[in-house]
């Protein structure tokens, strides 16, 4: 546009002839930023031109008056330009990656990636750690005795061809505008905000070299998204910009109203992780990873269709050959493959206490922020980035939503360090839970499928 007028300020960015302060005033009264403007304060940023406080009130003025597609576009570039993209093109088939926004219990990742690589699609998945209420696949892969998830982007590369999926970090050189940024937007109140959001997911997938993408967009209290409207925006977002990179992708939007499954904790999502693998564990996280198996599967080219991907993820799961390849890949990794047989062997919490229910009734809802902060609490999750986790707290429901309760049956158990632990969030747990005389029906987690010509 470059219809930023210029004040005769003597501090100019490089290149657009215009201060950093004009560029915040342009965009705090809703004006459309050129990429080169948009490249001026994302790289000045970088370079530490521009500080923390000018980025910090940029960053709320796109919170506030938001940005046009153009824009969302050229801020993903910029971001996924900052830094080196892995050339995955020596790697045999069409690479899918899946991304998850986040959640409470949220172990998808675990059972996906491995569904999809042992059914031909190669997987190199970039994750990230746990923050605020949500859980984080590295940490939850961290819980397996041995197993690391820095790896280099040489030996990352090797895994993703030689085993079939490889479950690493954002490195250093990944994006590095990104993670400047995010830890900026992390403490500025900046998050839930599209534009922000998009540019920040798609430019570190874009970074990992993958061809294809599965979103997982969830929903309700445990997610940024809070209602449907906002998360059906964020999936749109993310395909169309991911469609003007030239990146084929399909979003569902999932519930996260509730936990999902019944373990929150790192150990404790890897055990159930496991259970999902071998045929057993909670129906609808095992619904919900062979939903997101299915769509890598077609992005992939190993399905042509939805019906025959499903089939396919179904036979591949049941089959045992998912389990497999998780043992492969935790081995690959430098992790005990024998934790598949052997779950016992993943970190166990000193005390695991039950939480009753209050009342009589059935389960209505069980409130996935105040598990997942009581999680982090116990020590499962971290508040700062810096934060030390232990993997083998957390809270394992022992009464889902449908389910009929006396008043005095344990609900739940929390898996603490100490008895004062217990004590901190067993009535946090307790609330969480609400009841209610009617019967109530578990609803589906699966509310929308968004495939890249908007259709379901
Ligand atoms: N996850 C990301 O990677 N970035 C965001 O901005 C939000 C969630």
């Amino acid at each position: 546009m470059g219809s930023v007028p210029a004040t005769g300020r003597r501090f100019f960015c490089s290149g657009v002839g215009v201060t950093t302060y004009e560029l915040i005033r342009a965009k705090r009264e809703g004006r459309e930023l050129t990429p080169a403007e948009l490249g001026a304060m994302v790289r000045g940023y970088l370079r530490g031109d521009v500080p923390d406080y000018q980025m910090s009130a940029f960053l709320m003025a796109v919170f506030f008056r938001g940005m046009t597609d153009a824009e969302t576009v050229a801020l993903t570039r910029l971001m996924l330009e900052s830094g080196q993209t892995l050339d995955l093109r020596g790697i045999a088939g069409i690479k899918v990656d899946k991304h998850s926004t986040g959640g409470v219990g949220d172990k998808l990742s675990l059972i996906v990636a491995p569904i999809a690589a042992a059914a031909g699609v190669p997987v190199p998945m970039i994750s990230g750690r746990g923050l605020g209420h949500t859980g984080g696949t590295l940490d939850k892969l961290e819980s397996i005795p041995g197993m690391s998830t820095d790896l280099d982007p040489g030996r990352f590369t090797e895994l993703v061809s030689e085993v079939g999926m490889a479950i690493v970090g954002q490195s250093p050189q990944m994006a590095p505008a990104d993670r400047k940024m995010y830890a900026l937007r992390d403490v500025t109140a900046t998050i839930e905000c599209r534009p922000l959001i998009v540019g920040s997911i798609l430019s570190k997938k874009l970074a990992a070299g993958l061809d294809a993408l599965v979103l997982d967009v969830k929903v309700g209290r445990g997610a940024f998204m809070k209602n449907v409207e906002s998360a059906r925006d964020l999936a749109a977002g993310l395909m169309s910009t991911a469609a003007h990179m030239g990146l084929p992708a399909r979003a569902l939007l999932t519930d996260m109203e509730s936990p999902l499954g019944r373990c929150v904790g790192n150990a404790l999502e890897v055990r159930e992780s496991i259970e999902v693998l071998r045929g057993e564990g909670p129906p609808e996280v095992r619904e919900l990873s062979l939903a997101l198996a299915a769509q890598m599967l077609v992005l992939g080219g190993v399905a042509r269709e939805a019906a025959e991907a499903d089939e396919i993820a179904r036979s591949t799961l049941d089959g045992g050959r998912a389990l497999e390849m998780f043992a492969r890949f935790v081995e690959a990794q430098g992790g005990d493959p024998k934790v598949v047989d052997r779950p016992e062997m993943l970190p166990r919490a000193s005390v695991a206490v039950p939480v009753e229910a209050r009342e009589d009734g059935n389960v209505a809802a069980i409130d996935a922020l105040e598990i997942g902060l009581s999680a982090v609490l116990l020590g499962a999750g971290r508040a700062t980035l810096e934060d030390e986790l232990d993997p083998a707290v957390g809270i394992e429901l022992l009464a889902t939503v449908g389910k009929r309760v006396a008043r005095g049956d344990a609900v739940a158990l929390v898996h603490a360090r100490d008895d004062d632990s217990v004590r901190a969030v067993s009535g946090r747990v307790e609330r969480a839970f609400s009841y209610s005389d009617a019967p109530v029906e578990a609803p589906s987690r699966l509310l929308d499928t968004l495939t890249d010509s908007g259709g379901a």
